[in-house]
Order: structure tokens, then C-alpha cells, then sequence
């Protein structure tokens, strides 16, 4: 199945070279050139897949990603120029999947996009369709994580969660007390092993305890282990 990427970048030269490349890639592009008509493709054309640059006239890149997060889960790579960019772009409120800083490698941006794909390809499955199983169901505290329905419940409520959220929660959970790096943590959750940046954990297990934990900055759950990395407390 031809995989759809929408890239939103208004230097045209960089859009093009980004389109050139991905349609090499195998993948079909379409291009948008300011913010605003990012937002509406993004919203109408139905990606797989946006590359997003931040800098962008009129509505810029965050903007446009905390738009389109608002409406859609769709993976959401943001490009940006400079690394002190990187903490606002991963953050809680943005919701973008990866970021990459210019400038990379076409290798780089090849792998990026695949990872991204491969994870939003495991889609929920529908409730209707699962019978519960057992073994798929992990309780902890008031924590219920259904690996089957991508479904994480606090107090029986159902969490709204990203995908990369719920496996980097799967993978500690099912292994509890067990401590992982952050480099180990990227490559079995985010699957590339060279291109990620440990920030990118870090962030994301910001969001998670967000999300599951009464007291953020006393988590239970997720545990930090000075030095050495995280662990699912069970
Ligand atoms: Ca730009």
C-alpha cells in the first residue's frame, strides 16, 4: 500500500528536495507551503505521515501541529532549525511524534519515517472484535493496561493516550521492576537505534506521568532510577 506524506516547509527548495527524496522512498507526497493550508490538508487529505517545519509565515509550526493533534493522531514529525527548539517541540502540549534538526541525512529522515509509520500502523483494534484475554490485561494500583485494545483505564477511566505513549508503557509494564536505559528504551519502543535523541524519552515519560500518575513529580508508576534510566513500578 503507497504510504501518503504530507510536507509542510515553505522554502520551496527544501520542500522539494524533501518530496524528491520521499517519492524515491516509494512514498506518494503532497506539499503545502504556509501553515494555514498545511492545517487544512492535513485535516482533509487524509496522511499517513507530516513532516512539519516549525518556522512557517503565518500560523507557524506549532500552531499547525497543535491543530491538527486536536483532530487527528496522525504521526507528526517536526523539522526544526535550531536545538533549543527541541524541548518545545516534544513537549506535552505540542503532541508531535519526533522532531528531526536541521540539517540530516537522508538516511536520517528514511529511518525516522519508517519508525513513525511502523508504529502508527498497529491500529486499535475495535473493542467489538476482542475477546478479553487474560494474559493481554495488566493490572497495577488503579491502572488497568489491555495490550490488545491499546486501552489504558485509571479508576476505571479510559486515558487518552498516543500510541508511542502506550508501548513505551507496555514495555515497561510487562517487565516490572526492571530497569532500562534510555538507549535501551529507544531502541525497543521507538525502534531505531542511532538517530534518537534520550530526550525523547525523557519527554515522553513526562507526558505518560501525566497522564497515569496522581502526583507527576511523585510518580509511582514510573520510576526514575537516578542515572541509569526507568523502571514500571508494579
Ligand atoms: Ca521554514
Amino acid at each position: 500500500m503507497e504510504r501518503k506524506i504530507l510536507v509542510i516547509e515553505d522554502e520551496q527548495n527544501i520542500n522539494d528536495i524533501l518530496s524528491f527524496q520521499l517519492s524515491k522512498d516509494g512514498y506518494k507526497t503532497i506539499s503545502a507551503f504556509d501553515g494555514v493550508s498545511g492545517l487544512e490538508m492535513a485535516l482533509t487529505q487524509n496522511p499517513d505521515l507530516i513532516l512539519l517545519d516549525v518556522m512557517l509565515p503565518g500560523l507557524d509550526g506549532y500552531e499547525v501541529c497543535k491543530k491538527i493533534r486536536e483532530q487527528s493522531n496522525v504521526p507528526i514529525i517536526m523539522l526544526t532549525a535550531r536545538e533549543d527548539e527541541v524541548d518545545k517541540v516534544l513537549g506535552l502540549e505540542l503532541g508531535a511524534d519526533d522532531y528531526m534538526t536541521k540539517p540530516y541525512s537522508n538516511r536520517e529522515l528514511t529511518a525516522r519515517i519508517k519508525a513513525n509509520l511502523r508504529r502508527s500502523a498497529i491500529e486499535p483494534v475495535p473493542v467489538a472484535a476482542v475477546e478479553d484475554d487474560v494474559n493481554s490485561i495488566i493490572i497495577s494500583g488503579d491502572l488497568t493496561i489491555n495490550t490488545e485494545r491499546y486501552e489504558v483505564l485509571k479508576d476505571n477511566h479510559v486515558i487518552d493516550i498516543t500510541l508511542r505513549e502506550f508501548e513505551l508503557l507496555k514495555f515497561l509494564a510487562m517487565q516490572p521492576d526492571k530497569i532500562f536505559s534510555r538507549e535501551k528504551l529507544l531502541e525497543n519502543v521507538w525502534g531505531y537505534e542511532y538517530y534518537g535523541d534520550v530526550r525523547t524519552v525523557d519527554v515522553t515519560v513526562r507526558r505518560l506521568r501525566e497522564k497515569i500518575e496522581d502526583d507527576p513529580s511523585m510518580p509511582k508508576y514510573i520510576i526514575t532510577k537516578r542515572g541509569v534510566g526507568y523502571y514500571f513500578n508494579k
